[in-house]
């Protein structure tokens, strides 16, 4: 049976790896040769658009899924035209996430709390919406962003301009600037039949827009039963099938909905070890009609992604507990290239041990507990 993947990144990669065990075939389609999937399973080379290519990665699967949200909705509905692959996640999740205002909309219309916003088109519309929502505010790109790329934030009335000459051009959505006391995310999956199950919330600290640290689960009952609420409300609205992350804000304990992402995520690779059944593991049962494995955590999971480049593999090697994941990528700033898990029997342990190990392997990191 096999998979179709249109990306073949690091997620597309640890789908594969997750599904070989299960006696799963994978099929990529991407831009690059060298990438993270081809690696590990065959690859088609091209354009995510290339109608040809989409064609025959859907005549060859099952069913085709993304490891990356910004591909074009409409060539995947048209390479399985007439065929009986499916498409899963669905493609209203992916257009919906594909877009900051469908995104708001839907919360809003789902009575999930999220940033105040306004869409911006023109420098006199963000005048308008700076006047409506007010200072400090984070005008982002509608479409096309991700890890914090395509956002500025703007504190003070002269930032207006500028941030506009940068941005300006493009669909924008302005939005309050929320001073939260913490970011966590919350990762659900459904099958095609519509059984549900729920990974435990994850704590998460970001640098630079980038995901740095990932503590999980992260015990606070409240807080989960308000991001799993609105995760079931989420996967119930699409007739969701896959895997669904929700990142939000904390703010006075309670959730600010920041955004969603129809796919694996990164702030669940933690699943890989920390939970009886992984992220990658679920998506590829759900998306195949298997029944879900069990979500539960095996014990408190600190990941910590590697960005830029992986450190010396003896001495992280020599870190007895470290999970290493080289994802195969050339090294370059910025970039995630890999990601370290470690278990621990308590949280306090998990904290302590992440703490040491960020100290040790990111020198010049801030603000991290
Ligand atoms: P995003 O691409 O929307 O996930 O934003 C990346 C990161 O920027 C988030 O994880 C937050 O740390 C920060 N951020 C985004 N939007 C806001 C906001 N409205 N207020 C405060 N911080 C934000």
């Amino acid at each position: 049976m096999t998979v179709g993947i249109v990306g073949a990144g690091q997620l597309g990669r640890m789908l594969a790896l997750a599904g070989y065990p299960l006696g799963l075939d994978f099929l990529f389609l991407d831009r690059t040769a060298d990438t993270p999937g081809a690696q590990v399973a065959p690859s088609l080379l091209g354009e995510f658009t290339d109608p040809t290519l989409l064609r025959e990665l859907a005549t060859r699967s099952e069913v085709l899924s993304f490891d990356w949200e910004n591909i074009s909705v409409e060539a995947l509905r048209a390479a399985t035209r007439g065929l009986r692959t499916r498409i899963a996640p669905p493609l209203t999740a992916l257009a919906t996430a594909q877009d900051r205002k469908l995104e708001k909309q839907l919360f809003d219309r789902l009575g999930i709390p999220t940033t105040r916003y306004a869409c911006v088109e023109s420098l006199p519309q963000l005048h308008a919406a700076v006047q409506k929502i007010g200072l400090p505010g984070v005008l982002k790109i509608r479409r096309m962003g991700y890890d914090g790329k395509g956002q500025k934030v703007l504190r003070k009335p002269s930032d207006i301009a500028a941030a506009w000459a940068q941005l300006g051009g493009v669909p924008l959505l302005y939005e309050e600037f929320i001073r939260f006391d913490y970011e966590v995310s919350a990762i659900g999956v459904r099958s095609r039949n519509g059984q549900i199950a729920l990974y435990p919330l994850s704590r998460n600290y970001h640098h630079d827009g980038i995901l740095r640290l990932t503590l999980a689960p992260w015990s606070n009952p409240a807080l989960a039963r308000q991001a799993h609420r609105q995760l079931r409300l989420l996967l119930a609205h699409f007739r969701y099938v896959g895997v669904l992350a929700a990142e939000f804000f904390v703010r006075d304990g309670r959730l600010v909905a920041n955004e969603i992402a129809p796919r694996v995520h990164n702030s669940g690779h933690w699943t890989i070890e920390g939970a009886v059944t992984s992220q990658f593991e679920n998506h590829l049962r759900a998306i195949l009609g298997l029944p879900l494995g069990s979500t539960a955590a095996l014990g408190h999971s600190a990941m910590i992604n590697l960005i830029g480049s992986i450190p010396p593999r003896r001495q992280l090697l020599a870190e007895a507990d470290v999970h290493l994941h080289d994802y195969g990528k050339q090294p370059r700033p910025g970039r995630k290239v890999g990601h370290m898990t470690v278990l621990a029997e308590s949280a306090r342990q998990r904290d302590m041990r992440a703490r040491a190990l960020l100290r040790r392997y990111y020198r010049r990191l801030p603000a991290i507990p």
